[in-house]
């Protein structure tokens, strides 16, 4: 859009006296008009929001009307900053990440963002728009938290550190080993902000587990407006004190939340996208809780933690007492130039059959999928219904449904399945663990799968590799040392 600079007011004006809002040096933002008659629906809409002018259902002038007495914001979609366009919706400078097209909108040929393009463009003459007005106030119900479960001693001192980190508005790491239960450690945190009118949002790499929390939190809390947010779901709309988002949702947030709940924040895609990261602290309001919670921190923040320079907490055990089951380590030769023979290592079948043989349910990791395809046929000749899964698969639900049903004896798997997903009673093995792919945090969640259950707190996990790594070793180590630490805090019993 183009807009005319006048009397320190911004007006939307076609014609060569104006300018694309990224060209105007600083936007000019009017006063609160206290006698005007704002929209309440506006006002819902957007509330901590930074949207573009397409996702709101009201007129311009409208929306202008309401900025010019001072309850809405224009913001700049893209700054130049020494020249160089940065999209402020998703932080992105790369200028490969840029394109330019022929605007209809500002008449010139426009730049805009592609990285968050799936989120409607965001181009140089695209103003974000948000809410200067008041807030909006919650309706507190007189029990925010109906949930009557017991937390472990590992969960409770976490939880403790989680209300600790809320009411002080500080963050905090919380290492919790794969299934020690982190989303009930969670629960008195956010109680505690909502008892104190604050909004919090959890926010998740992940659709499935944003599918999974939805229900559990609504349950726990409920009284409260739950808005779940994902690509194409319905509460997009929805102002909530207590939202639950993909990290990509986080996108259409600005200064809204005073505590964020950051869950798997080593999970793809949250490091590899930058974007991801910007969003969440654009999400945030300035003085606000961040709680990172993930069961493999990456080696800086271990680094960090170790040397007192991040906040964290540690649950080093699951709910059962039960150590975290140690990887072994068994050399397998070079397993790839097998397989091109269509034969697998001897140790590797050996592994099978036994499972077979015991009728103990295993989960089987391959670094790729080509490779996995190939031990599939080879691996059926001992039992003919094992399969095989991978993120494209159009069965993948179906087959891990199955894999719960029992009616799958072993499961072939690329790291699709690394985290998530709980069987109550497997053995995990890797084929090829020296894979550039398996990274520390990718072996321990793995790892992670077995022994989950209280009726089976153990399991066997086998690393078959062709030369031992260091993300191996270390994934071993930090499986160790979690285990020690839990036996000295007393929350293992042996
Ligand atoms: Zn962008
Ligand atoms: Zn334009």
């Amino acid at each position: 859009m183009r807009f005319l600079v006048k009397d320190n007011y911004l007006f939307p004006q076609k014609g060569s006296d104006s300018l694309p809002i990224s060209q105007i040096s600083t936007i000019p933002q009017p006063c609160i008009n206290s006698n005007f008659p704002y929209n309440p629906d506006l006002q819902l809409l957007l509330t901590g929001k930074q949207l573009l002018l397409d996702d709101l259902p009201f007129p311009l002038e409208e929306i202008q009307h309401h900025y010019e007495n001072g309850y809405i914001t224009y913001r700049k979609g893209i700054e130049y900053i020494k020249n160089y366009p940065v999209c402020c919706r998703c932080g992105n400078k790369a200028e490969n990440w840029f394109a330019s097209f022929p605007c209809s909108r500002c008449g010139e040929v426009c730049i805009y963002c592609r990285k968050c393009l799936m989120m409607g463009r965001i181009s140089a003459c695209t103003p974000l728009i948000g809410w200067n007005g008041p807030t909006l106030e919650h309706h507190l119900p007189e029990r925010i938290l109906e949930w009557n479960g017991q937390l472990s001693q590992g969960q409770q001192a976490a939880s403790n550190r989680v209300v600790e980190a809320v009411g002080n508005m500080t963050e905090l790491l919380v290492w919790a080993v794969c299934g020690a239960g982190k989303t009930e450690v969670l629960f008195a945190g956010i109680e505690a902000a909502l008892a104190a009118c604050k909004r919090v949002c959890i926010a998740t790499p992940r659709t499935d587990v944003v599918l999974e929390l939805t229900p559990r939190l609504k349950a726990a809390f409920p009284g409260i407006t739950v808005a779940s947010l994902y690509g194409g779901s319905e509460d997009r709309h929805l102002y909530a004190p207590l939202t639950i988002a993909t990290t990509h949702q986080l996108l259409r947030f600005y200064h809204a939340f005073d505590t964020v709940i950051l869950d798997e924040v080593d999970a793809f895609p949250y490091t590899v996208e930058e974007s991801l990261q910007y969003a969440a602290v654009q999400a945030r309001k300035r003085d606000s809780a961040m709680i990172y919670l993930t069961a493999t921190p990456n080696e800086k923040w271990q680094r960090e933690c170790r040397t007192g320079k991040r906040a964290f907490t540690t649950i080093p055990a699951r709910f059962h007492r039960h150590p975290l089951p140690v990887p072994h380590f068994t050399w397998c030769g070079n397993w790839q130039k097998q397989l091109k023979k269509d034969k697998l290592p001897a140790n590797v079948i050996h592994w099978v059959k036994e499972r077979l043989q015991n009728r103990k349910q295993a989960l089987l990791f391959f670094p790729h999928i080509a490779l996995m395809e190939k031990a599939l046929p080879i691996l059926r000749t001992f039992a003919p219904d094992i399969e095989a899964v991978h993120a494209e698969d159009p069965n993948r639900k179906e087959k891990v449904q199955k894999m719960r049903n029992k009616t799958i004896p072993l499961l072939l798997t690329t790291t699709i399945l690394e985290r998530g997903v709980t069987f109550p009673n497997i053995d995990v093995a890797v084929v090829g663990a020296e894979d550039d792919i398996f990274t520390e945090s990718a072996l321990v969640q793995i790892a992670g799968r077995a022994g989950r259950s209280k009726d089976f707190p153990d399991g066997v996990v086998t690393f078959f590799h062709y030369g031992k790594t260091e993300a191996m070793c270390k994934a071993r180590k930090q499986i160790i040392t979690m285990n020690q630490e839990g036996v000295k805090r007393g929350l293992i019993d042996l």
